[in-house]
């Protein structure tokens, strides 16, 4: 099923799974010509999420193949719609999560889009027109312009991807969780891979105690050097994580597989919260003791509004603080997927659509 509407005439080169094997071939379909509302954007680079790799092999069974994946996009901007004044041809934009909302309810209106009960997403949704929508994996893009934002000048573009979903998914949290403008709380990262090294940076770049909290050992010189981090646990060493216990104000967790909550609400303080974002296909483990010994909550957060992605972007601007990421060409995809899958990336893949290598 590839739904396209009359009004689907540019043609595009992309790359798509076509079935849950999640094998990424070259793929060539129809994107709706740029609308009154719309940009068309030159996609530069793409970058390559565990949510691409979920969609791809059908791990939560809503894939509508072919998938075209891709929700980290940086390009420029190629063509602008009448209502799309905003943006002028030849900046330098991005893309995230969120292609379409209501734009009516109250999460619309408070710049909330993320939580429309009507979100339609980047790749795999249906957009206003009917159609599929097909990701960043594309030479090519058609952007409602509510749905897009800039990048700051100072930052290259390959590096700046990753901010549009790891970035934002991170940094919507720990705004929402008073860890921005209060240093000086004890906040946990649990996995360290694409979301989880730039909520360490930000962490760090919002002046907290940065810990940690990994199964991969051989992750701790670089958590600790290049990115900063203070502290560093691994997850599986029961004697590290009982020296933690009620260490911790704060803790994002990003990690992609089922687990369990237990031995990581023990390290929250009392009446401390535990943010999940990671998105396994299994339910995780969440024992009730740790939960009511200690008054602490879990909760949730999915990407975050448009509003919110431009001043995460011009935070990351202010601090340059970009992604640690391994460029790869689009006909590698699959090769970086599997690496993905074996946990074998630092610490994002981003995937050169246009080309080149460089600063734009
Ligand atoms: P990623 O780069 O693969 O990182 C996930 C990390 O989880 C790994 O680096 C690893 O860190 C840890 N991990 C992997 N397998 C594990 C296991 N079996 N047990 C414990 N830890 C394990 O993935 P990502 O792109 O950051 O995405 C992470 C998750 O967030 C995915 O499920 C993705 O779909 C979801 N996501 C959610 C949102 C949202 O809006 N809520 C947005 C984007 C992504 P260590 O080696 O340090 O243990
Ligand atoms: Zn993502």
């Amino acid at each position: 099923m590839a739904q396209e509407t009359q009004n689907h005439t540019l043609t595009v080169s992309g790359w798509a799974a076509h079935d849950s094997s999640g094998e990424i071939k070259p793929y060539t379909f129809k994107r709706r010509e740029n609308g009154e509302n719309d940009v068309t954007i030159k996609v530069l680079y793409c970058g390559i999420c565990h949510t691409d790799l979920h969609y791809a092999k059908n791990d939560w069974g809503i894939t509508m193949y072919p998938v075209v994946p891709g929700h980290e996009i940086t390009g420029v901007v190629i063509k602008v719609g009448s209502n799309a004044g905003k943006f002028k041809i030849g900046d330098r934009v991005g893309v995230g999560c969120l292609a379409a909302s209501c734009l009516e309810c109250e999460f619309c209106a408070n710049s909330q889009e993320n939580y429309c009960d009507q979100i339609q997403f980047t790749y795999n949704g249906i957009f206003w027109d009917g159609s599929i929508t097909y990701g960043g994996y594309s030479n090519v893009i058609v952007a409602d312009y509510r749905y897009v934002v800039r990048i700051p000048e100072n930052l290259p573009m390959d590096s700046v991807a990753p901010l549009l979903c790891a970035g934002i998914t991170v940094f919507s949290p720990l705004k929402d969780n008073g860890m921005l403008g209060s240093p000086g709380k004890k906040m946990g990262v649990v996995g360290l891979g694409g979301l989880g090294h730039v909520a360490v940076k930000f962490g760090k770049a919002f002046g907290h105690h940065v810990t940690v909290i990994s199964t991969s050992p051989s992750k701790e010189t670089e958590a600790k050097g290049r990115l900063g981090a203070d502290d560093f646990m691994v997850s599986t060493n029961s004697q590290q994580m009982q020296a933690g216990n009620r260490s911790l104000d704060f803790i994002l967790d990003t990690v992609s597989a089922k687990h369990s909550l237990g031995p990581i609400l023990e390290l929250l303080k009392v009446d401390g919260t535990l943010v999940t974002v990671g998105a396994p296909d299994q339910p995780l483990e969440l024992p009730s003791f740790p939960l009511i010994f200690g008054k602490r909550s879990v909760k949730g957060s999915m990407t975050g509004g448009i509003r919110e992605t431009q001043e995460m972007m011009d935070l990351c601007g202010q601090h340059n603080i970009t992604c640690d990421v391994e460029v790869i060409t689009p006909d590698t995809i699959n090769e970086a997927m599997d690496r993905l899958a074996k946990n074998d990336v630092r610490y994002r893949f981003v995937i050169d659509i246009a080309g080149r290598i460089s600063n734009l």
